[in-house]
């Protein structure tokens, strides 16, 4: 079972007590957990073995207790039991945008349905607009609705990159240890770090021959619920957590080509074959080929590229965005690298929702090869995670500045705060400002608003000088969360102006901004802060997945402030603020 599968489980858990009336506070509990573990970067079942799942964020005795049985037996008593007791097709009802619980009981109590049909069919026939806060307006937009949510469910389900990743490099890992592979190596949207992944491309080369062992290995793992073909040189299967991966074993001399074929995207292998035909070429999976027939490149990727006059890109700009005219011009982008950030500008501590003390957590930065941090805590408006005021904010920079004397210098620690942006557009524990050395502000809640009323909440945060970044720009949780209306373009401009920075939230669910918003702020002159948003020392590795994002904007080095070093960071804070 893997950490999706068990995030599933708990939110059916937390839909099934919903429905049943069990205490609000208790459900939410299960709910805050499923998101929590949905983000995490490793294995459930792994935590679980070593007896560290409380370690987890959001997850408390009830939940870690759930979940050990969800290990154990595969299954949540509780939930069998509620379940038996509850109508079938009752907690789809609930989940139907526009419905909830209080309705999907309304109607179940007083119309005797239960399931989505049901609703539609009564809702079409006028039959739900005399009930208690309804109204034909209600019927129609819940037909609406209806339809809506069965165009998505129908869609292909697509998952996020950081799930995606873990899966495909265990998938490599393994099939590296098979004798007679030659290399091994995932393609398609994942290698392009697409923030969504519909399916894992694997691609191994090896010698003509049987690959019986090759295909039995890639089919036969312990996390392979279904096998969905079964040929010599291609299988796929579909993992637990519901995504599918294909193999596909292609001769060694012709690994470049495939590799090129299969990474995509269609867009750029479309306009890539155009000027190959151009040039009398054929490109394929094979190789590339010349008007008679003759195989001219194909054994590594740059040979393909080559042949047609174009150096190699790396697979993030393949998307028809102009890579193909830049690698012809030879001005592609020297694009960022892990390995040029040198700093992390948000993060939390058990001070507030962190799992990891402020020591452990610069002690990893600093492992992690960080040269300065800024601890980012919430602030007193999210007294729910015990957010800090003034005081508290003071003790713990007295704290920070014992740490980082306790580390020898060898990491700066910078004393921040994840400042709340509140709804007028102020920030929280705004007095207390100006002491700190590096200010994220971040909308965590009020998030209906309509798109004016939000933009002028942050452009008047941005405009504060209290600030240095926008944390989390546009609040969405990829596949829960839609992100809140906001004119972006005019956030960028006031950025410009006050000469504050937008993050790049690397957390997986978050991935905010996302590459379009982010080549905008580029384009802007708007400098990029990449951010781990960590609340824990394990997620402070998860930058890696904003590197992918940023680099799929066109992102360089100098676009992303925390490559600078902490000298000339606040260098370029102490402009602003002068
Ligand atoms: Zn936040
Ligand atoms: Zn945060």
């Amino acid at each position: 079972m893997d950490n999706l599968a068990v995030a599933r489980a708990l939110e059916d858990l937390a839909d099934l007590q919903e429905l049943s009336g069990v205490a609000v506070f208790k459900v939410r509990a299960f709910r805050g957990a499923a998101r929590a573990i949905e983000g995490l970067s490793e294995a459930l079942a792994e935590l679980t073995r070593e007896g560290k799942l409380k370690d987890v964020r959001g997850v408390g005795e009830g939940v870690a207790r759930r979940i050990s049985e969800l290990f154990e037996t595969g299954t949540i008593a509780e939930a069998d039991e509620l379940r038996a007791k509850l109508p079938p097709g009752l907690v789809d009802l609930m989940n139907l945008p526009g419905v909830g619980l209080k309705t999907a009981q309304q109607v179940w109590r007083e119309r005797a349905i239960t399931t989505v049909d049901e609703l539609e069919a009564a809702a079409r026939a006028g039959k739900l607009r005399d009930l208690p806060r309804f109204g034909q307006k209600r019927e129609d937009k819940l037909i609406v609705a209806i339809e809506a949510w069965r165009k998505r469910s129908a869609a292909p389900k697509r998952r996020p990159m950081a799930e995606a990743l873990l899966a495909a490099e265990a998938i490599v890992a393994r099939m590296l240890d098979v004798p007679g592979v030659l290399a091994c190596e995932f393609a398609g949207s994942l290698r392009r770090r697409a923030e969504t992944v519909g399916d894992i491309d694997i691609l191994v080369s090896a010698a003509d021959g049987d690959h019986a062992a090759i295909i039995e290995a890639f089919t036969g793992a312990p996390d392979v619920v279904e096998v969905l073909g079964k040929g010599d040189t291609k299988t796929s299967i579909v993992l637990e957590g519901g995504m599918q991966a294909d193999l596909r074993v292609v001769p060694h001399a012709s690994w470049g080509a495939a590799m090129q074929y299969f990474t995509g995207s269609k867009d750029h292998n479309v306009a890539m074959r155009t000027l190959a035909v151009k040039k009398k070429l054929k490109v394929s999976e094979y190789g590339v080929f010349d008007a008679q027939g003759a195989k001219v490149a194909g054994e590594d990727e740059a040979s393909v590229y080559a042949a047609i006059g174009l150096a190699w890109m790396p697979p993030e700009l393949r998307e028809n965005r102009g890579e193909l005219q830049a690698a012809k011009d030879g001005t592609l982008p020297k694009l960022i690298e892990l390995s040029d950030v040198r700093g992390d500008l948000h993060m939390h501590t058990t001070e507030t929702d962190g799992k990891s003390t402020l020591e452990q957590m610069a002690e990893a930065a600093l492992r992690a090869g960080r040269s300065y941090v800024a601890i980012t805590d919430h602030s007193e408006t999210l007294a729910f995670v015990r957010g800090l005021g003034k005081e508290r904010l003071r003790a713990q920079r007295k704290r920070i500045h014992e740490v980082e004397e306790g580390l020898g210098g060898a990491i700066r620690i910078f004393a921040g705060l994840e400042a709340d942006i509140l709804a007028d557009g102020t920030l929280d524990v705004e007095d207390a400002l100006p002491e700190l050395e590096w200010v994220v502000g971040s909308v965590h809640q009020h998030l209906k608003m309509t798109r004016e009323e939000m933009t002028k909440r942050v452009v008047r945060a941005i405009e504060s000088g209290k600030m240095d970044c926008l944390g989390h720009p546009t609040g969405r949780q990829i596949g829960w969360r839609e992100p809140y209306e906001i004119d972006m373009e005019a956030v960028l401009k006031a950025m410009s102006r006050a000469g504050v920075a937008i993050e790049l939230n690397s957390t997986p669910s978050r991935l905010d901004i996302d590459e379009h918003t982010a080549r905008m702020a580029r384009d802007a002159g708007v400098p990029v802060v990449l951010n781990s948003d960590a609340h824990s020392v394990r997620e402070l590795s998860q930058l890696r997945y904003g590197i992918g994002i940023a680099r799929r904007a066109w992102l360089s080095k100098e676009h992303v402030l925390n490559t600078r070093s902490a000298g000339d960071l606040q260098a370029w804070r102490a402009a602003r603020l002068s």
